[in-house]
This record gives C-alpha cells, structure tokens and sequence, in this order.
C-alpha cells in the first residue's frame, strides 16, 4: 500500500446503518452524523481498512485498496481442476509481519508448497469474509489467513485488527457448514516477522491437511 494515503469512504445508499464499522475500529475513528451514518474522522484514521472488513454490505473501500481489488487478485488466480490432482491454497497474509516473514523463509531457502499464491493484505482486520466464501466458492481447497499476534501482547501494528480478523473468522464454521467443507480448510495464525520458517512449516502442513482430506468438491 505504499503511496496510498487515502481515507476510508463509505457508499451511503448501500449502508445499513449497522455500525459494525464502528464497533471494529481500533482506533475510535468512527462517529456518527445525525442521521446516525458513519462519520470517518481521518485525524484518528490509521488507514488499517479492519473497518472494510467488518461492513457486512462492503460499502466501505479506499482509492486503491477494497473488497472488489483485494477480490479481483483473488480471481484472477490460476486454480487447477479437478482432472488436474493439484490442490490450490489462497494464503492471505499481513503485509506488515506475515507477508515479509515468507519472502525471507524463501530469501533464506525455507521451501514450501508450490501449490499456495500468496495476497498481502493491508492487516488482516481488513479481510472481508466474502474474500473467503468466494474463493472456496471458486474451487480453492484452503484459505489461510496469517496475520500479527493478538491479545494482551499485540503485535498487530493496528491493535486489534489482527484480533477482530480472529472473531470474524470463529464463525466461519456456519459458512463451512452451509457449503458442506471440511472446518479444516480455513485457518487463521498469527505469524511474528521471525516466523518465516514456521509459516512456511504451516502452509506445508495445510497441503498435507488437503491431501488427507481431499480435493474440494466445487471442483468437480
Ligand atoms: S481504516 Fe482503521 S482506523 Fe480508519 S476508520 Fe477504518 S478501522 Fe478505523
Ligand atoms: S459496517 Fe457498513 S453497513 Fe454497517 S454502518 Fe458501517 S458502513 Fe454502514
């Protein structure tokens, strides 16, 4: 995201006044107008994007970062079919911690599956759960999301956007449910800027965890 200084904005006319947007955001940076809309106060804005992820309706988007660009990356991916026998692993990854961990595992010779692409994301506060449901919707086998540590000694660089990632994706279960996949096939971690070989370890074991499990049937 380097470059991008731009704001959240929201599209008003698709919003349902929900405030998850305000509930989520780490940094108290949404108020209300008076007709109880979301108010961005961009003094308080650290541009982390958790409050993308939160909006159920995704209204909320900046200039060069949204559900829709983030989805399109996503799509845009080669995924094998069924004839094909090769798995496809979507790894979403902070671009602060997780993302440079992997490029200095592979800097370093750590290898992992050939079968995972790799998206950075601004924090994974601001990943959006259709980015999931559409890709398992889309023949992927796995999502791994891999973000900083949370809790009492946080190392998310937005506080709580890695925390808020980790309530999102608790429910993901229902979502599995509905699509009838395995709970296995979603992950969430919590990866340090040293963690590199361990997140390489990870994404090998997800490969085997599909090879256990199978392919995924909306391949097919
Ligand atoms: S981008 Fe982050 S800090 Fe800014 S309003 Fe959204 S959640 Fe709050
Ligand atoms: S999360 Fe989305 S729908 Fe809900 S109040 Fe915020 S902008 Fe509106």
């Amino acid at each position: 995201r380097s470059g991008d200084l731009s704001f959240p904005s929201f599209r008003k006319e698709g919003c349902t006044q929900c405030k998850r947007c305000t509930v989520e955001c780490p940094f108290g940076a949404i108020n209300e107008d008076e007709k109880r809309y979301p108010l961005f106060n961009e003094s308080r804005c650290r541009r982390c994007g958790t409050c993308m992820g939160a909006c159920p309706v995704r209204v909320i988007s900046f200039e060069n970062y949204s559900v829709d660009t983030v989805g399109q990356q996503i799509k845009a991916v080669d995924v094998p079919e069924e004839f094909d026998e090769k798995p496809r692993i979507l790894v979403l990854a902070c671009e602060n911690d997780a993302y440079p961990a992997l490029d200095m595992a592979a800097m370093n010779g750590a290898t992992y599956s050939a079968f995972v692409r790799i998206v950075p994301v601004r924090c994974l506060g601001s990943v959006n759960t259709i980015w999931i449901t559409d890709a398992l919707n889309g023949g992927y086998d796995a999502v791994m999301l891999m973000g900083c540590q949370k809790g009492d000694n946080y190392q998310c660089h937005f506080v709580k956007g890695s925390e808020m990632a980790h309530y999102r994706m608790s429910k993901i279960g229902d979502t599995l449910q509905q699509l009838q996949l395995e709970t296995e096939r979603v992950a969430t971690y919590e990866i340090a800027i040293t963690d590199g070989e361990r997140a390489a370890a990870l994404i090998n074991e997800m490969a085997e965890t599909i090879e256990r499990i199978g392919l995924s049937p909306f391949k097919f």
